[in-house]
């Protein structure tokens, strides 16, 4: 594939991300919250609604693409054949209910499971992050450049304290400089591609929480992988975590050390 499709393409994306600005503000005035699994597990009309949004868009200007996303049956794709969207249409859905902040749309646009062009779209803030293969990762129109290294002493490391076991809490606490959530895998994994993170995990994420995050990676010089430090399949993710390279062994000598992270 040639990068004027690419950037043909990009274009296109770029102005529907935009054009949610003018539908957000609606669905939120009038924001439904319904429960899938337990109390926790939230969806809104806004991530229904975006989602069903993208489909149409899809299926009138991109012939042949198809989506892979969370409130939809995905029983019928594989996301490692041919042109697949990878879609989480509100990352951080409680802070949206709650706070009204701190959620974000995650993209992943994917040819034969090679990432192609990622968007991670901060609409409360309004920050658009995109990367394209080959090109590089922009925050809006600035170009971003690789973090430095930082050692994990230096770093802020972000986790849910929920499902890990204490002792490796404590370990994570004692060796780096602090702890943060924002409760959004899109908008923390920023955090650590804009360098003011070392490192975010998610032990139990789905393709649409980090299927942005693999071209970021792969374009500023970070680390992500599986918690084994292998790679990670795009159809079934596994546990995760994207890293500044200086403090990426460490942390991870820390989850694997002992019995493992696990409660
Ligand atoms: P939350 O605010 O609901 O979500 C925080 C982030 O984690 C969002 O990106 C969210 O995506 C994603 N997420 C939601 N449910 C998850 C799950 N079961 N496993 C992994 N990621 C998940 O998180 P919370 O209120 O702190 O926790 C809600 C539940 O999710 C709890 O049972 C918690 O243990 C679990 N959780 C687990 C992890 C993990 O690392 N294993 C991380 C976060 C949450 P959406 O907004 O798109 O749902
Ligand atoms: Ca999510
Ligand atoms: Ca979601």
């Amino acid at each position: 594939m040639h990068n004027i499709d690419l950037h043909k393409i990009d274009e296109m994306i770029t102005k529907w991300l935009k054009n949610v600005d003018q539908i957000i503000p609606n669905l939120i005035a009038e924001m439904e919250t319904d429960t899938k699994l337990n109390r926790f597990d939230l969806v809104t009309n806004v991530d229904k609604q975006i989602q069903n949004e993208f489909q149409v868009f899809l299926q009138t200007q991109l012939e042949g693409h198809r989506l892979f996303a969370e409130e939809k049956n995905n029983d019928e794709i594989d996301p490692r054949q041919g042109h697949v969207w990878i879609m989480d249409p509100i990352d951080g859905t409680s802070n949206l209910v709650k706070q009204q902040e701190d959620y974000c749309i995650i993209l992943g646009y994917f040819v034969d499971g090679e990432p192609k062009l990622s968007y991670i779209y901060d609409y409360p803030h309004q920050h658009l992050y995109k990367a394209i293969e080959n090109e590089g990762a922009f925050d809006n129109a600035q170009v971003m450049k690789q973090p430095p290294n930082m050692d994990i002493e230096e770093a802020i490391l972000s986790f849910n304290t929920q499902v890990m076991n204490d002792e490796t809490i404590h370990q994570l606490y004692d060796a780096s400089f602090s702890h943060r959530i924002i409760g959004s895998c899109g908008l923390d994994s920023i955090r650590v591609i804009k360098g003011q993170f070392g490192a975010h995990i998610n032990t139990n994420p789905k393709p649409w929480d980090i299927a942005a995050q693999f071209l970021f990676a792969k374009e500023l010089g970070l680390k992500m992988t599986a918690l084994n430090g292998g790679p990670i399949d795009l159809s079934t993710a596994a546990p995760f975590i994207i890293s500044n390279e200086g403090c990426y062994s460490a942390v991870l000598e820390i989850l694997n050390s002992d019995m493992g992270y696990e409660r």
